[in-house]
């Protein structure tokens, strides 16, 4: 089904990827309500027309808000499912629907559906105990990674181990949850594959950029990546087949581990746009925004095509209280509207491009 112009698309979520969302909705002649805990100040709800402020329990609010939606989506991919299951309980569509959700908000099921799609991943082992942790430290490490299963973002959740680390003291801090321990992985770099897919299965994927993490957040992308043109499209192909194998409608990120023999260990998906992919609206014919809502719309997709060298630098924390004069020399420049500096947080990006 193909939405018509001034349909209402529903944002679950209230953060600046619903922001940028909802701007590329208006583009398109969209109404855009958004959802989410934060409240009347918060990204999202600045931008769309209407905002619910309720928390992702309140089955009430999401039947009202979905019963105002023609089509709803997510931008924060730990909505849980029960909220997802509301907004379809009250008849209205949900893309990229829960089934992408529940995986992704797992990342024990995340690894073992990437690597039944034949998509391999850092390894890893269940840890649900400190005896766990202590075999799976023996069997993958020393160097290694315990990351929750559940609710870790931007380097939240997670314990670096390494020779002689204090693995009791380890399973405290995490604070004793469901977890995973990854083997730590010498990459090359890191990578991210942004596909798009639309109602009638048709895919637009973005060039893999390169990614720069600082503290486990992404501090800048860069375009094109400094990668074999094979890699690349092995990259792609990867994002493909794994956005085939969720039936998923909307855009998602795939994130690698770049080794140095060129393989590719998948560490990561996202079930929405991606901070990764901020550089798209800049240097593509068609940004990630625009192509999420127009596959979720049932709108046909948009090229995705490389036009300009990109470099994207977040604004984290402190590096948004600059001048604003000076921001603006920097680049091509987004705010997401927080009223708040805090440490780590994303407070907008900057864009560059060059020529090809
Ligand atoms: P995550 O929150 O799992 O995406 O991790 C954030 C960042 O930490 C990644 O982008 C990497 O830079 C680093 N990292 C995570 N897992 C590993 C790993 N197994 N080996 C090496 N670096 C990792």
């Amino acid at each position: 089904m193909s939405l018509p112009c001034g349909a209402t698309i529903g944002i679950l979520g209230d953060g600046q990827l619903g922001r940028m969302l909802a701007s590329a909705a208006a583009r398109l002649g969209f109404r855009t309500v958004s959802f989410g805990p934060g409240g009347e100040h918060s990204p999202a709800a600045q931008v769309t027309g209407r905002h619910f402020a309720a928390g992702y329990e309140d089955v009430a609010a999401l039947k009202a808000f979905a019963e105002t939606c023609d089509t709803v989506t997510v931008e924060f991919e730990n909505v849980p499912v029960s909220a997802a299951e509301a907004v379809i309980a009250a008849g209205t569509p949900f893309h990229p629907g829960p089934n992408a959700l529940s995986v992704a908000q797992d990342r024990a099921m995340e690894k073992r559906f990437l690597e039944e799609a034949g998509i391999l991943c850092a390894p890893w082992r269940l840890v649900d105990s400190l005896a766990d942790l202590e075999a799976a430290h023996a069997a993958l490490g020393p160097d290694a990674i315990l990351k929750t299963r559940r609710e870790g973002y931007d380097g939240k959740g997670q314990v670096r181990l390494s020779a002689g680390s204090d693995l009791a003291a380890a399973w405290r801090e995490i604070g004793e949850r469901a977890c995973v321990l990854e083997g730590f992985v010498d990459f090359a770099l890191e990578t991210s594959a942004i596909v798009a897919r639309g109602t009638d299965g048709g895919v637009a994927v973005y060039p893999p950029s390169q990614n720069l993490h600082e503290g486990g957040i992404l501090r800048r992308s860069m375009v094109p990546a400094p990668i074999s043109v094979e890699t690349e499209q092995r990259a792609q192909a990867l994002a493909v087949r794994l956005a085939e194998q969720l039936d998923y409608i909307g855009v998602l990120a795939l994130e690698f581990f770049v080794m140095q023999d060129g393989r590719l260990l998948a560490n990561e998906f996202a079930p929405r746009v991606h901070n990764s992919g901020h550089w798209t609206p800049e240097a593509c014919a068609t940004g990630q925004f625009e192509n999420h809502i127009r596959a979720v719309a049932g709108w046909p997709l948009g090229e995705t095509a490389l036009l300009y060298n990109a470099e994207m630098e977040n604004l984290i924390g402190e590096a948004a209280g600059a001048p604003v004069a000076d921001l603006l020399s920097r680049g091509s420049l987004t705010l997401y509207g927080k009223r708040e500096i805090r440490p780590g947080r994303k407070m907008g990006h900057l864009v560059r491009i060059r020529p090809l």
